[in-house]
């Protein structure tokens, strides 16, 4: 099979490399790719949000699968151009990715399906929105409904924050996103991530992840896109996730279904954990990351089966071979990060790392340049691991970072803090 991934994150130089792994795969193009992906496939310059150029390069390259990452081409329509030209692909519609481009819509969808979460309400103007934050009081949790990077979300403790969070959003502050918003009741509870391969009509869950969103030690700093997860979520127990799997995955696909619009790709669920119950926080339509990369170091080279099967309507069937195990990922990011930071700083003892199929550095940001690797974004390695238990994930992954030399990166040293002593 030859195989074209879209993206050049650390989720991506994790896919393929379980994608590597399985004897199916000919041959394996990444675009753009980075440093990482480049020592163990092809990289390709494509304009991965151009349906049209990614469509005529995958027909060049007699490509007969198409993986796609993040969310950026699926909200382009990528996924639906490719299959529009009879090429098999991994991904959503534009109409099921809606499920993470609206908040509104996906409330709709919960509504609709009966499924656990937030109570809420919808507004296109401030004045009642203002009024219904002084109805309800504080916390309250205030939503731009559009795609936002993560930024259009305030969890407001008092009421004159969620206030100026409306103000902010009817006053532009995120641009189209914010022309309607979400209000919500605020959820206590731990959060956790469910990841659930889909077909349209068939899901299959290949497993639990709980990331680190915060740049340092102790859940202090600004928010980050994910210094660091691991995998299994020890919260997210069976009982809770096969409860969760029947009162909210399973009727959303069952409404997508209903609406025309059938879900197909990854579903990542966000879920809040309490008294044995998960609710609902939101849905993204793609892999996480950093969570891929815990979730392809316990499933390897399987990977590439389950989203074929996905891609090809047969999930019905298929089981995940699991091997009882756990995984870490610590990210190495540049000294700034989220803020502003250098580029082209060198990362010296990347070669001397071992690599093997319980241990793998994962690139991000990075760049060749002349035999060096030099860094080339915010979060730039993933230390990923895995062991028989998470303290051996653990000590297998920051025992990575000691071999790394770059002064100018850092990470946090408390992956895992809610579980490790
Ligand atoms: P991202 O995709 O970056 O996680 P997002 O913009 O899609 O963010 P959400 O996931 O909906 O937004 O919310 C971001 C975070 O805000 C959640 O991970 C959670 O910590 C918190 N949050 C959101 N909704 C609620 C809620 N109703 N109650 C409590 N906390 C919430």
């Amino acid at each position: 099979m030859n195989i074209l991934i879209l993206g050049g994150g650390g989720r991506e130089h994790a896919l393929a490399w379980a994608v590597m792994q399985n004897p199916k795969c000919d041959r394996l193009i990444v675009a753009p790719g980075n440093a990482g992906i480049a020592a163990i496939a092809e990289c390709a310059d494509l304009d991965v949000l151009d349906g049209a150029a990614v469509v005529a390069f995958a027909e060049a390259q007699t490509i007969d699968f198409v993986i796609i990452g993040p969310e950026a081409p699926l909200a382009a329509g990528v996924a639906d151009a490719l299959r529009g030209a009879g090429i098999l692909t991994f991904g959503p519609s534009l109409a099921a990715a809606q499920l993470e481009a609206s908040k509104g819509f996906t409330k709709a969808i919960c509504d609709a399906a009966g499924a656990p979460t937030a109570a809420y309400a919808r507004f296109d103007a401030a004045e009642p929105a203002r009024a219904y934050i002084r109805e309800q009081g504080a916390p309250i949790v205030i939503k731009a409904d559009g795609l936002a990077a993560g930024k259009g979300v305030i969890v407001a403790m008092d009421i004159d924050t969620a206030l100026a969070a409306i103000d902010d959003m009817f006053g532009g502050e995120f641009g189209a996103a914010g022309a309607e918003v979400v209000i919500e009741e605020f959820m206590e509870g731990e959060e956790a991530s469910y990841f659930i391969l889909c077909d349209g009509l068939d899901a299959l869950p290949i497993g639990t992840a709980q990331d680190h969103k915060r740049a340092f030690d102790g859940d202090q700093g600004p928010n980050t896109g994910g210094m660091g997860a691991y995998s299994p979520a020890p919260v997210l127990t069976d009982a809770i996730a096969e409860r969760a799997m029947r009162e909210i995955i399973h009727p959303t696909l069952a409404e997508m279904v209903r609406r025309g619009t059938p879900y197909q790709g990854v579903l990542y669920a966000g879920f809040m954990i309490k008294d044995g119950q998960a609710r609902l926080v939101e849905y993204n339509c793609r892999f996480g990351d950093p969570e891929t990369q815990v979730l392809m170091m316990r499933l390897g080279g399987q990977a590439l089966d389950l989203l074929h099967a996905a891609a090809e309507g047969r999930l019905a069937g298929a089981r995940v071979n699991w091997a009882d195990d756990h995984a870490m990922t610590v990210v190495m990011a540049a000294r700034g990060y989220p803020g502003s930071y250098d580029k082209g700083t060198e990362i010296r003892g990347l070669s001397a790392l071992p690599e093997t199929s319980s241990q793998m550095c994962f690139h991000a940001g990075t760049i060749a340049d002349q035999g060096r690797i030099l860094a080339n974004g915010g979060r730039v390695l993933n230390l990923t691991a895995r062991g028989a238990n998470l303290q051996e994930a653990r000590d297998r992954a920051y025992a990575m970072a000691t071999d790394i030399d770059w002064p100018e990166g850092f990470l946090r040293n408390d992956i895992g803090w809610r579980i490790l002593p």
